[in-house]
């Protein structure tokens, strides 16, 4: 049963996003505004340094989890 994002309400969710392209991918980052390449805003790429990222609209990855990074999609540290 796939559902909008639990954790998108309320929030302000840009319509572009990153992903892992690695079929095992299931979250969303926000893009690196600093990287010519797509690039997660987090340090997932840094923790995945063979892993080629794409940009993809949010919409369709509905089933995916937003990235909990305060770089990305969490608001503060907990
Ligand atoms: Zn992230």
């Amino acid at each position: 049963m796939s559902r909008s994002h639990p954790d998108a309400d309320g929030l302000d969710v840009p319509e572009t996003a990153v992903r892992n392209r690695s079929q095992f991918a299931d979250t969303l980052h926000l893009p690196d505004p600093d990287s010519d390449e797509p690039s997660p805003a987090c340090v997932e790429s840094e923790n995945r340094p063979d892993a080629d990222f794409t940009d993809v609209p949010v919409a369709a990855y509905p089933h995916y989890k937003l990235c909990e990074n305060p770089d990305c999609f969490g608001s503060e540290w907990w």
